[in-house]
């Protein structure tokens, strides 16, 4: 199977209160994989751990080449972090 189950997919729009992790913005999302489809692990690409939230275009912009995004476990949580230096992971935490 190369297609996100329907079970994962709305657990990651859940996770990421259907907003883009990375503008917040909550029209046109998609579920990208952190390690692309390409270069993945097969048994693994499609795990709740490897995708993530992003609407269209910061979809695009990823996929363009415009910044990175890299997941980090701090202290058990998985954090987002982008090399535009976006940060997300916390809800609680005040987006800027
Ligand atoms: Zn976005
Ligand atoms: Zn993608």
């Amino acid at each position: 199977m190369t297609e996100v189950a329907d079970k994962i997919r709305q657990k990651v729009y859940e996770k990421f209160d259907r907003r883009c992790a990375r503008c917040g913005s909550a029209y046109m999302l998609h579920v990208h994989h952190i390690i692309h489809k390409s270069v993945a692990d097969k048994d693994t690409m499609n795990d709740e751990e490897n995708l993530i939230l992003l609407c269209h275009n910061c979809h695009m912009a990823h996929h363009n080449g415009g910044y990175a995004i890299k997941a980090e476990n701090v202290d058990g949580k998985i954090r987002y972090r982008f090399s535009d230096s976006f940060l997300f992971g916390d809800k609680d935490e005040p987006k800027t």
